[in-house]
């Protein structure tokens, strides 16, 4: 079977880490008989400047056909004054909302070689792996009403909703369970049961939840606590679920905790398992064009791929692994350079993880 995979590079440090991504599914194709195919559309600020919409209809269809996507980074300075209707950043949440891509599974892994790069001492974050899975269609980010209105006095109310039913939070629940048992089997849920009703809810069915998942240890914790603890001892998590907003801010200290927003990938995943994934970071408009984007977080979302959405487990853990070789020969892009390593461009470290790949293959 033919993998059709939709590359979407976007904006900004998009495009060149993209490129990379390219080089790799090539050398996946020719020297590991991976069969795949790929297209390319346009999304974000540059669909907007070629269609005047930064979802393209286009674009749409061929995501919904593909397998997976593959996506770069969206947004940029150019685009910040537009009406909120069609920012950039809309084209990935109508990809998101249209493709129902209601799970985000978000890790952040502290490579042994990087731990000097994190802002919190080595000994509280070597060995960090955590996965965070936050809902990603509902929520507030999504619910209704919302807006702003102007009130008879002259001030302005501006309002949002925070809602879920009960079957989003337990499709969510089961997709978290379900990482969980594959991996330390321990799961903790993030709400902030005490003044929201909906997240008590939210609480309770997870807790219903788990009943059908008697090997994972559920645990529950307010939000705020929850990010106190990613900042003290950030190891007591293995799995993490929790609502579209929390998990938005959440996922953003967590990933921090590794120091290189450069390396972390995301997964966004349908019911069945089919998904987009992307770098975490944006479209980096300070370095956009320079060819020194850190192209790791891109290849390791590619690895995400195999192992997520593809059934290539074995070809995932050969990227993940090429990836700590390059690190182990001290090759690092500027985001993650330290003292005694040797800093190279986007190009080069996309190279280097291809000759690694390979050489783990002869
Ligand atoms: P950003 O992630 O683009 O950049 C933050 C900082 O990290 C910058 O200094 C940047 O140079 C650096 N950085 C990011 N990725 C890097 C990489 N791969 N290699 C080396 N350095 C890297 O966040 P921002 O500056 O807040 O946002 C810039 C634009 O990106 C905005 O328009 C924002 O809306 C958009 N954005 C898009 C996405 C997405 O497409 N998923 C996510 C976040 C932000």
């Amino acid at each position: 079977m033919t993998h059709k995979i939709a590359i979407l590079p976007g904006d900004g440090i998009g495009v060149e880490i993209i490129v990379e991504a390219r080089k790799l599914l090539d050398c996946l194709r020719d020297d590991f008989g991976f069969a795949v195919e790929t297209e390319e559309a346009l999304v974000g600020g540059c669909a907007y400047d070629a269609t005047g919409t930064p979802l393209p209809e286009a674009t749409l269809t061929l995501a919904r056909e593909a397998d997976s996507v593959l996506l770069g980074a969206v947004g940029g300075p150019k685009w910040e004054s537009l009406d909120i209707s069609v920012r950039p950043e809309r084209g990935l949440l109508g990809l998101r909302a249209e493709l129902e891509l209601f799970a985000n599974l978000r890790p952040a892994i502290l490579y042994p070689q990087l731990a000097d790069a994190s802002t919190l001492r080595s000994d509280v974050v070597a060995g960090l792996d955590i996965l965070i899975v936050r809902e990603l269609t509902g929520g507030i980010y999504f619910g209704q009403p919302r807006g702003v209105e102007k009130l008879a006095d002259g001030q302005r109310r501006g309002y949002n909703t925070l809602v879920y039913t009960s079957s989003e939070v337990e499709r969510i629940g089961r997709v978290a369970f379900e990482i969980a048992q594959k991996r330390g089997g321990r799961l903790c849920s993030v709400d902030k049961a005490n003044v929201l009703e909906c997240t008590e809810m939210w609480r309770e069915v997870m807790t219903e939840v788990s009943a059908d998942y008697p090997d994972v240890e559920l645990s529950h914790m307010y939000v705020d606590n929850a990010a106190m603890q990613l900042v003290r001892a950030p190891k007591q998590f293995d799995v993490m679920v929790t609502t579209n907003m929390f998990g938005d801010i959440l996922s953003d200290c967590a990933a921090m905790l590794t120091g290189s927003i450069g390396m972390l990938p995301s997964a966004s995943l349908n019911a069945q398992n089919r998904g987009m994934y992307e770098p975490i970071h944006g479209s980096a408009p300070d370095i956009a064009g320079q060819g020194v984007a850190n192209p790791l977080a891109t290849l390791l979302s590619v690895a995400m791929m195999l192992r997520y959405s593809l059934g290539e487990p074995a070809l995932a853990e050969r990227i993940d692994r090429a990836v700590s070789v390059v690190l182990d020969q001290g090759l690092r892009t500027g985001d993650i350079m330290s003292t005694g390593m040797r800093q190279v461009g986007s190009a080069e470290m996309g190279d280097a993880v291809i000759t690694a790949l390979r050489a783990d293959a002869s």
